[in-house]
């Protein structure tokens, strides 16, 4: 994103860009992705085991050559949703939207409710897409800090929406980047005193037992949010958003017609045909998480939070956060450095769980840095 501009340097300012893009939007900068190269790739919450290449990839293939990729996808995605409603034990009173990865659908909630000095609330710190698609859509974002411990501060979640009264409150369950899913009793409060929507993204799902999903029958504000990018398909770009059906039919006019494409349609509904594969690489990561977090904790100067996601937040103490991801690199190992976000996540590195020889890697090119 970006790469040709920035490449060349700083152009010229053309006043023409200055007089009609959008202040905030100037102020933003692109979402950076790291180029991984031949880097051991643990920074991108990526499931790190591909599909069994018999018979699965195998059948996969037949399955693909039956599109007719002259046609325009099914709009509605008749198939992938009833696949989808069965997988979430969704009821058929409930809504269901598909966006091409569920950033689209963060896009698609903000453009249905955005007007000016509307706003969107987040506990920070999270998933800075919800800042930055806050902005794309002309709204303004208001972050609430979260405890010393990760936890929800609710007196402060309380002040806020009742000073605030946003529109829309973003709360990622497990949290992205800390890893921890918030108090049951405390998101039951914010969903209580919220003035308007409450979407709770579950985009790690298929790491923890925690999920509002059976919670939707009992507010019709609560949406939830799902992906099968972190279980396995982050390739495909699929997001799932269920829900009060009053609230899904306003949503559904803002998705555009063809978002979701064909291939994306028949490759998810047969990955989820065969949805037990997907979840003994999930059931694998969790055992390798708990293995990952032993291990950092016993090395010297790290603090490793508690973590319900497939990734470990790592403090770093002694100011060390970014000489040590510059130091891993060098020796092959892409992790995530969060010490330039400052606040909360200064000294912290997020490191993604991988296959266990990666882990192992990852383990020992620490080892050698740190001692
Ligand atoms: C990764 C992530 C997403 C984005 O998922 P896509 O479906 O790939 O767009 C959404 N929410 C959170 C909290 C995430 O960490």
């Amino acid at each position: 994103m970006g790469a040709d501009a920035s490449d060349k340097g700083s152009p010229e300012p053309d006043p023409r860009v200055t007089q009609w893009v959008r202040p905030e939007i100037r102020a933003l900068s692109a979402y950076a992705v790291q180029d991984a190269g031949d880097l051991i790739k643990l920074d991108a919450m990526e499931n790190p085991y591909p599909w069994p290449a018999s018979p699965l990839v195998d059948e996969w293939l037949v399955r693909l050559r039956d599109p007719e990729l002259n046609r325009y996808p099914d709009s509605a995605a008749r198939t992938l949703k009833a696949r989808l409603r069965e997988w979430l034990g969704l009821a058929p009173r409930f809504g269901l939207v598909l966006g091409n990865g569920s950033d689209e659908l963060i896009q698609m909630i903000d453009l249905a409710v955005a007007a000016p000095d509307r706003v969107v609330l987040a506990p920070e710190p999270t998933f800075v897409m919800y800042r930055m698609i806050a902005a794309f859509a002309g709204m303004r974002y208001v972050g609430v800090p979260l405890r010393g411990d990760f936890g929800l501060d609710r007196p402060a979640m309380l002040e806020a929406l009742a000073r605030h009264a946003p529109a829309v409150v973003y709360l990622a369950y497990p949290n992205n980047p800390t890893g921890n899913c918030f108090d049951d009793a405390d998101v039951r409060a914010v969903i209580e005193a919220a003035p308007g929507l409450v979407v709770v993204d579950e985009a790690y799902a298929p790491f923890t037992d925690h999920s509002f999903i059976a919670a939707l029958g009992e507010h019709d504000h609560l949406l939830v949010l799902r992906t099968l990018s972190k279980m396995g398909l982050a390739g495909l770009r699929l997001g799932m958003l269920a829900g009060s059906a009053a609230w899904l039919t306003e949503v559904e006019k803002v998705r555009l017609p063809y978002n979701v494409n064909t291939l994306t349609q028949l490759s998810a509904d047969f990955a989820l045909e065969h949805r037990a594969v997907l979840a003994g690489q999930a059931a694998e990561i969790r055992a390798e998480r708990a293995r990952l977090a032993e291990a950092l904790a016993a090395l010297p100067g790290l603090t490793v939070y508690p973590s319900e996601a497939n990734f470990l937040l790592v403090r770093v103490r002694g100011g060390r956060a970014s000489a040590l991801f510059e130091g891993l690199k060098s020796r092959g190992v892409l992790v995530k450095n969060l010490d330039p976000a400052g606040g909360a996540l200064r000294d912290c590195l997020r490191v993604t769980v991988g296959r266990r020889e990666e882990n192992d890697a990852f383990l020992a090119a620490l080892q050698g840095l740190l001692f």
